[in-house]
């Protein structure tokens, strides 16, 4: 559900800018975030393979055959 902010906040993701009145913003875990910024569906983000090892690589960078 999205609404309408009626007070100054914080961004709760990434871009964490300023939210203003009238800002169109939701709740994610009790933290509002702009609408913009909510993570589409909540579905995590397909994480990039390593060609070599097939490996999900980590945030790191991390793939079985950096170790
Ligand atoms: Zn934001
Ligand atoms: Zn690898």
């Amino acid at each position: 559900m999205t609404f309408t902010a009626r007070y100054d906040g914080t961004c709760a993701a990434e871009c964490g800018d300023r939210i203003h009145p009238g800002d169109h913003v939701r709740y994610v875990d009790d933290q509002l975030v702009h609408v913009g910024c909510f993570p589409k569906d909540d579905e995590p983000e397909p994480r990039p393979t390593c060609p070599n090892c097939f490996t999900e690589i980590a945030l790191n960078g991390a793939c079985s055959c950096a170790s």
